[in-house]
């Protein structure tokens, strides 16, 4: 990367050196996430893109009223993934957002929700701390004043596991409602990122089968050729 090895050129240069690792401050390297600039976690110019007006997304596999935060491409994009990879210091900005989208949302939509559900996400990813779905979920419950329920599941696939097996599984549909508990009659459903739609509509039938009418697929990007702008 040009600024990183512009970085390491200046360090070279002997008493430059105290100096510029003072400015980087690399006990908690601070550079963002999706540019790379110097400076914060999240530079102003990535952070604005999470500020747009809500967009509603046009995907192939569900008639579910689907909107964006923004579109999964370029430093939004590597935000994101770096997010999923554990980047702990960008989870706040972009829940911060998140919670900014839903507040919007809210005053666009027609009926109350009365709970927040995250798309399935795998065992290892609840383990890991890296459940960000399931932070969004909580972030928006907060704001829509409505409990987050960690309800969904994807069928186990039998053989293998990992991330192929979790996207198998989330595509073709196989996705349950787990727990005994009632759940409110109309939802919303968040994920973090949506391509042809088919694991909302998964998500939508596998409540629908429990009377939960899922009002909304509320998602942080949606891949641009399939966004409604
Ligand atoms: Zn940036």
């Amino acid at each position: 990367m040009p600024l990183q090895t512009a970085m390491l050129e200046l360090m070279s240069t002997g008493w430059l050196r105290a100096g510029v690792l003072e400015a980087l401050d690399l006990v908690t390297p601070c550079f963002c996430a999706g540019c790379g600039r110097l400076g914060e976690a999240l530079c102003e110019r990535c952070g604005a893109a999470l500020y747009e007006p809500p967009r509603p997304v046009r995907v192939s596999a569900t008639d579910l009223p689907v909107w964006a935060v923004t579109a999964y491409e370029g430093e939004v994009r590597r935000l994101i993934l770096a997010w999923k990879r554990g980047r702990v210091d960008v989870a706040g900005h972009i829940l911060a957002a998140f919670s900014q989208f839903a507040d919007r949302w809210r005053l666009l939509s027609d009926e109350p929700v009365g709970v927040v559900i995250p798309a399935p996400s795998g065992l290892r990813r609840r383990i890991s701390g890296r459940f960000v779905v399931g932070q969004v979920a909580t972030s928006v419950g907060e704001v829509l004043e409505v409990p987050a329920r960690d309800v969904l599941r994807t069928r186990s696939v039998g053989h293998g596991g990992g991330r192929g097996a979790l996207a198998r599984s989330r595509n073709s549909g196989e996705i349950r409602v787990v727990g005994r508990a009632e759940l409110p009659a109309r939802a919303v459903v968040v994920d973090d990122v949506v391509t042809t739609g088919v694991t909302l509509e998964a998500c939508a039938r596998a409540l629908a089968g429990q009377g939960v009418e899922v009002a909304a697929g509320l998602v942080l990007a949606a891949t641009p050729r399939r966004s409604v702008v």
